[in-house]
This record gives structure tokens, sequence and C-alpha cells, in this order.
């Protein structure tokens, strides 16, 4: 079936995955591979210019490649082999295998087309999902329902969850705010990809830059914990590469003089989980059941988990005609995801403790003990140095 089909519940499939991004993709795919009959519906088209992840980290890469799909969205030109790494002034380079700059909505169409062969894809709105001891309904804008014996939710966004009857953990507190532009060199020089951290992470609320290849561009993102509403957002927005030397004054050296040649994306993240037991019949995967901050390169990593641990769990649920709470609780209780969200959560404080001058050290700086220990530290060498 092709996008804009009437919605077709006949036969009813084994799942019906809602959202068709990323996750959804991969996992469609992976489920008419292992043999399910299989929904999706989503309600655009194509993937739209959406700002999104920009890079696939080996680990995503090696993921996608177990699952027979990397092929589908890695151009052999933008592999990101050398990478250097500015921090205080001193450069490390490091070398990467299976690291790629990717647009994202050229990749998600590319996993699309790869899934929408031989699976009932249908061009629709989700407003809702119910569910019962035997399976669960997805309910579309336009008045259709689809019933499965599983319903996947791969929305990317939470908004869909609340009319469901899944409940959702936030912190507001917890947020991250990414820019994202192209530049180039002011006198055409050749570029470098690198990763530049903030020189001084406690007071500018910045935690670091990475340029890199897209194709023929060169793509800056610039990782924060400022909000969307605050003035100095609006100020990069206006003079990126102004503020960009602002943030990070010693980057020119390295850099020389860029000139933008896009206009800046804004990508604005704040922290939920869904909190379990989920409706029956019912499982959240990717950014839909966690949020991720831009800054730890995770995103895609807990989609491909969700997806490899969902599967290894289906296999399991296939001689039942319904899917058991139980089964549905050990997927989100299995070990391989909770690492999973837990790495990826914990980096996102992690960043957020240091541009917030949270870190152990800036505690210890802020309450004065860094300063004490020191002094004890120095009293201590030189009664050493008296003594010897
Ligand atoms: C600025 C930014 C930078 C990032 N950088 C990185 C990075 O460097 N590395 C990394 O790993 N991660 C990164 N991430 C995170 C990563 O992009 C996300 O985790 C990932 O894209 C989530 O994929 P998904 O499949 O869950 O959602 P998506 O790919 O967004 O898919 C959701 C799909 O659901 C559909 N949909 C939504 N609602 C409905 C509905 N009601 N009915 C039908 N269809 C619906 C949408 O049309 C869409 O196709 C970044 C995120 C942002 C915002």
């Amino acid at each position: 079936m092709h996008p804009g089909s009437p919605v077709s519940s006949d036969p009813s499939p084994d799942v019906v995955v809602v959202g068709g991004g990323f996750a959804g993709s991969v996992l469609t795919a992976k489920l008419r591979a292992a043999g399910f009959d299989t929904h999706t519906l989503d309600h655009a088209e194509r993937y739209p210019d959406a700002f999104r992840s920009e890079k696939l980290e080996p680990d995503q890469s090696q993921l996608l490649r177990k699952f027979g799909m990397l092929d589908k969205v890695s151009p052999p030109d933008c592999e990101l082999e050398t990478v250097d790494t500015f921090e205080r002034g001193r450069v490390v380079t490091c070398h990467y295998e299976d690291h790629f700059g990717i647009r994202y909505d050229d990749t998600v169409n590319a996993l699309r087309e790869a899934a929408r062969d031989e699976t009932r894809w249908t061009k629709a709105r989700v407003d809702k999902i119910t569910s019962d001891a035997h399976g669960a309904t997805a309910h579309t804008a336009n008045g259709d329902a689809v019933r499965g014996k599983l319903c996947v939710i791969a929305s990317g966004r939470p908004s869909l969850l609340a009319q469901s009857g899944v409940e959702v953990d936030r912190d507001p507190g917890l947020t991250s705010l990414t820019f994202g532009f192209d530049v180039e060199a002011a006198n055409g020089a050749p570029l470098r990809a690198f990763n530049y951290n903030s020189e001084s992470p406690g007071q500018d609320h910045a935690h670091y830059a990475t340029l890199f290849p897209i194709g023929d561009a060169w793509r800056f993102n610039v990782f924060t914990s400022w909000s969307p509403n605050e003035e100095r957002t609006r100020r990069f927005a206006r003079q990126p590469i102004e503020r960009l030397y602002d943030l990070f004054p010693r980057m020119r050296e390295f850099t020389g003089a860029l000139r933008a040649t896009t206009r800046v994306q804004i990508g604005h993240t704040v922290w939920h989980r869904v909190r379990r037991p989920s409706p029956n019949g019912v499982v959240v995967i990717g950014e839909a059941y966690q949020s991720v901050s831009p800054a730890t390169g995770t995103g895609l990593s807990k989609c491909l988990t969700d997806i490899h641990v969902l599967l290894r769990h289906l296999s399991g649920w296939r001689q039942h005609d319904c899917v058991p709470g139980s089964a549905i609780d050990a997927f989100y209780q299995d070990p391989e995801k909770t690492a999973a969200d837990e790495r990826s959560s914990a980096g996102w404080r992690w960043f957020h403790d240091c541009a917030h001058g949270r870190s152990l050290r800036a505690h210890l700086r802020r309450s004065g003990l860094f300063q004490a220990a020191n002094r004890i530290a120095m009293m201590g060498r030189t009664a050493l140095r008296r003594t010897s």
C-alpha cells in the first residue's frame, strides 16, 4: 500500500507502527524481515527538513550495518575519519571508522523507501490509541481505525502519549538548546572537522561546538543549555560567527575567518521519559519514550537499541494471540535498554551540571572548599620539602 491510500485494517496486522521517522522506518523494515505483518502510519508523505541528528556515530552505524541498513543511508564522501578535539588550547586528533555526517531528512526518507517496500504504509495522523486485553487500536484524524496485537508509538515528540493513556515524567529544569548552520572559510581555504570544548562552561552555559562536513557543505552544531527565549539565543541566531568567537575565543586561531552560508536552525529539548506501566498492547520507543540532549550524541543509539531489544522480545510474543503486559514490562526492563536510556540521561545531566557550574570541581570551587583543599595540599608539599 502506498502513502495516501485509505486506511485498511483488513486483515489486522500483528503490529501497528505509529510514526515512520528514523525509529519507525527501521523498525518497520526489521519487522517485515522477521515475518511480522505490519501497518505503519505517518502523517507526512516525506520526512521534512527538520533539525535533528546530523551525525551517525560509530555505534549507530554498526547497529545499522547489523540490521543490513547502513548502505541505505551512508554516502561514502561524508565519512569523518579524522576529527581534532580542542580542549584548553591543546589538540588531540582522533581517528574513527563508521562515523558520518548526514542530512537527517534524506536519511529518514531513504530508510522509509526501504521500509515501505512490501508493507502497509499509510499517510495519516494518529490522534489517539486505545487498548484492551487483546490489542491496541490507532485512531486517525479522519476517523479510521487500525487494530493490531501491538501498537508501537515511534512519534518522536511525546504529544500523542497523553491522549493514549501513557503517562510521562518530565524535568523542566533539564533542557538543551542546539544551533546548526553551514559555514565556509572567508578565504576559501579547506576546513577540518573538529570538536571544540567550552573554555568557561560554568559561566557561558555552553558545552561544545563541532564542525563537520555533510556532502559539499561544512556544518556547525553548537550545544548549550540556554533557553529559546533569552536575548543571547536571539543574538546567536542573528550573528552566529561573531557570537561563536565570543563563546569560544581561541577557536579563530584554528579556523581562521569564517562566513555563515545558511540561516541558523535551533533545536530545543526538555527531558521526559515514559512512566511505567504503560497500557496493554502499547509500546513506546525512540525519542517519544525518552528525549535526549543532542550534545550526548545518543538519540539514534537509543532508537536502535530500542528496536534491537524489542525485536528480541517480540520473537517470544509471536505465538500468543495478544501481547501480555508482563512481556511489555520485560521489554521496558531489559538491561540493555535501561542502560542505554540511563547513559543518555546521565550524559545530559553531566553536560547540564558542567554548564551550570555544578560539576564536582565547580561545586568545590564555588563553595571555597577547592581553595581550602589547594591550600592544605600546598602546606603539605611545603612541609614535605622542608623535612626532606
Ligand atoms: C537539534 C538536534 C540535534 C540532534 N543531534 C543528535 C546527534 O548528533 N546524535 C544523535 O544520536 N541524536 C541526535 N539528536 C536526537 C535524534 O535526532 C532523535 O533522538 C531521533 O531523531 C529520534 O527519532 P524518532 O524516530 O524517535 O523520531 P522522528 O525521526 O522525529 O520520527 C517521528 C515520526 O513520527 C511522525 N509522527 C509524529 N506524530 C505523529 C502522529 N500523531 N501520527 C502519525 N505520525 C506521527 C512524524 O511525522 C515523524 O515521521 C538530535 C536532536 C535534535 C533536536
